[in-house]
């Protein structure tokens, strides 16, 4: 066996786990839809099918004022469990475990009747909570533990406490947002009574024969936040209380350190809960940035704690497991911890679901198409949306033809690898050239696919349909001064490693223009690829000696160049980033002193370098710079289409060749996936 500690059971005493895969909590939109318990049954039990040994559901509010938003889920009624069973019964049916997660939001509740243990607003909430009464916290107490009642009624094979985050909980405990004078407040004591009750109450209404999992903030990364001494103090009354297992939480949510995006080194906290694991025996559950089997294993073989969590990557692949314990490692669909699809969805109100897989959370209505008559398919491109659709096509049995005139797939997926902090795009490509070999998809590489080889007399197949995934080539703007020999594309830096001066100028913001500048401040190796770096850049104490695990200060390497990135319209720059990540895009160049200049009209390029008109004042200036570089969106690759189209053939448009603006590869590989699960 390949994963050995990873697929270990875990024996709980009243019960066991299978393995040592827990399926982390996650939001999915889905709670709040219409008929959306029938398709979350269907999303868990895939996942149970899959072999994750238990499942935690998103947070469920034990109350009204504890909910997220005005329409987010509550249990707190018998009415309420009847639909929570038709989840429960399909996960059991389909040989899971799945646990409750009792969450009150606090302060971070989008909604005006949000309470806190102090009047304090978040930062990252509009609404000012209302402190809560000692009437009122008894009473939430109680609300937990009929929250659990009712979850175990609903079938549930326990709960899990979300004390971590910076949610009600972790409200209470830090003097962040504590500053009570009554027994709520004041001491640490006092400050962890809340939980510690909540904690008391939840095992008195459940028993012993229930999982309860606590979630415990292990390091909060936020000044005010707890220090290592209460951490410890907190879990082992924790432990005390009867916790069947306690799982790492990673700062708050308000906290201004990434702690799960993709530029996060891999298992970038588990130091934090190995840490634990010296002081308390209960089991420990460690968590973030864990996305492939080995990673998994080598947290457990390094006695870093009892189980991994992994959320998104189960997202990504509900199959995760079975093929970790099929020794099918390559197939893994790897998440490559981008949020684009899942929490940026959820933040925005929208249905979760995943980048590299579109499936997710649409278990029930992206089913393919019972196939009539197996087609001959060419596809062009293999970028993200043809590498989506051959593979999908061919899984229904179609026989696929996939082109490319490159010497290797993945076409715009080569360029994002580059940058660092995105080397994840290597797992994606790696997925896709496996699951390329595996579906059967027949590749041809270095071959330019044209009117005449699909359709001529002489094609040697005869093709029933075609499909243009030809991507987009970069947009040219009309600047006086274009051909000058300071001018780079983004292909030209990225992908041919033309050597870049000093000072450059990045005309464009987007998601390329972002990436360029990321590109060009850093020299040597990636800080995502080297922890210690990476702590160091964003200020987290290693030794944990300060509250909250900060440092006072964090620590960077000076900039590779001097990097100005301009646009052309006046809005805040990188808008358009993703809502998860988009302050971590900036804040990251703003620590390599990258400038960012709005509202400009580009003059002229020429000897000097780029002449820039300031839109506000009129002043003219220019930048000396060695290089400028072209990062201005993009027009899509339609000339064989139209060609084709010309001579009377359909054919399909998908991805980039389809519409270039706002391309990214959440909408390439879901349009490819769907045309292939009904062409
Ligand atoms: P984009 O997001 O559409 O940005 C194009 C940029 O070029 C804008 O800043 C635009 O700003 C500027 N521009 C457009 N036309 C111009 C012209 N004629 N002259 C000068 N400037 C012009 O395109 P992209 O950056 O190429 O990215 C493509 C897609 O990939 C995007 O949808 C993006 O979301 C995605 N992507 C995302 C990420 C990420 O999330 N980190 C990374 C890479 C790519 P002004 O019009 O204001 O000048
Ligand atoms: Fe992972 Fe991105 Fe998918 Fe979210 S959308 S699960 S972060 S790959």
């Amino acid at each position: 066996m390949k994963y050995p500690k990873l697929l270990e059971p875990l024996d709980l005493g009243f019960t066991q786990l299978k393995n040592r895969v827990l399926m982390g909590s996650m939001h999915t939109g889905l709670e709040e839809e219409k008929g959306g318990f029938e398709k979350m049954a269907e999303f868990y039990a895939a996942r149970a099918r899959g072999g994750v040994a238990l499942m935690v559901t998103g947070g469920i509010s034990p109350n009204f004022r504890g909910r997220l938003a005005p329409h987010s889920s509550q249990l707190s009624s018998r009415r309420h469990v009847k639909k929570h069973k038709i989840v429960t019964d399909a996960v059991h049916q389909a040989g899971g475990k799945i646990a409750l997660q009792i969450l009150h939001a606090g302060r971070y509740a989008y909604h005006p009747l949000s309470v806190s243990a102090s009047k304090i607003k978040a930062p990252i909430s509009p609404f000012t909570p209302k402190e809560m009464s000692e009437r009122m916290i008894k009473k939430t107490i109680k609300h937990y533990a009929r929250c659990a009642r009712l979850a175990k009624e609903a079938g549930y094979d326990g709960v899990e406490i979300m004390g971590s985050e910076g949610y009600l909980i972790n409200q209470f405990i830090v003097t962040r947002t504590n500053k009570r004078t009554d027994r709520w407040g004041g001491s640490y004591e006092n400050r962890i009574r809340f939980p510690l009750e909540i904690i008391k109450a939840v095992k008195d209404a459940v028993g012993d024969d229930f999982i309860t999992i606590y979630r415990l903030s292990m390091i909060d990364l936020v000044k005010g936040g707890s220090n290592w001494q209460e951490v410890v103090q907190l879990a082992k009354e924790v432990e005390k209380a009867g916790v069947t297992i306690i799982n790492t939480g990673i700062g708050w949510h308000e906290a201004r350190v990434p702690t799960i995006t993709t530029s996060v080194p891999r298992r970038a906290f588990t130091w934090v809960t190995k840490k634990l694991r010296e002081e308390v025996k209960v089991p420990l559950i460690t968590s973030n940035r864990i996305n492939m089997p080995e990673v998994a294993e080598q947290v457990l073989a390094d006695d870093c704690a009892d189980m991994v969590s992994m959320a998104r990557p189960l997202l990504a692949d509900p199959d995760f497991v079975v093929k970790a314990e099929n020794d099918q490692r390559d197939l893994i669909n790897t998440c490559i911890a981008c949020n684009q699809a899942c929490l940026d969805h959820v933040f925005k109100q929208k249905r979760a679901t995943c980048l590299v897989n579109p499936k997710a959370c649409y278990e029930t209505e992206l089913v393919p198409q019972p196939l009539n008559f197996k087609k001959k398919i060419a596809v062009i491109g293999s970028g993200p949306a043809g590498l989506a659709f051959s593979t999908e096509a061919a899984k229904r049995g179609h026989e696929v033809h996939l082109f490319d005139k490159a010497n290797r797939i993945g076409g715009q997926l080569n360029i994002a690898n580059q940058i660092p902090g995105k080397e994840e795009f290597y797992e994606t490509l790696r997925y896709f050239k496996h699951l390329l070999e595996e579906t059967g998809v027949n590749l041809h590489l270095e071959t330019e696919a044209t009117v005449e080889s699909l359709t001529g007399d002489n094609a040697k197949i005869k093709f029933d349909e075609v499909i243009i995934a030809a991507g987009v080539t970069p947009r040219t703007p009309a600047i006086p001064g274009i051909e000058h020999e300071k001018v780079l594309s983004y292909i030209d830096v990225l992908l041919h490693k033309k050597p870049v001066g000093e000072k450059v100028a990045v005309i464009g913001a987007g998601g390329i223009g972002f990436d360029v500048s990321e590109y060009l401040v850093h020299e040597g190796e990636s800080a995502t690829l080297n922890l210690d770096e990476w702590l160091k850049e964003w200020g987290i104490d290693r030794m944990y000696q300060e509250e909250g695990g900060l440092l006072d200060e964090a620590e960077f390497t000076p900039p590779a160049r001097q990097v100005t990135m301009l646009q052309r319209k006046e809005t805040k720059m990188g808008k358009g980033l993703g809502k998860t990540t988009g302050w971590i895009h900036r804040t990251s160049l703003r620590h390599k002193k990258v400038q960012m200049v709005t509202g400009v009209d580009y003059k002229e390029i020429n000897d000097e370098g780029l002449v820039i008109e300031h839109k506000s004042s009129g002043k003219t200036e220019t930048l000396a710079v060695d290089n400028i570089v072209i990062c201005a969106g993009q027009v899509p690759n339609r000339t064989l289409a139209e060609q084709l189209e010309a001579k009377g053939q359909k054919v399909h448009l998908i991805g980039g060749a389809d519409v270039a603006a706002e391309l990214d590869a959440k909408r390439a590989i879901k349009q490819g996936t769907e045309l292939a699960l009904s062409i």
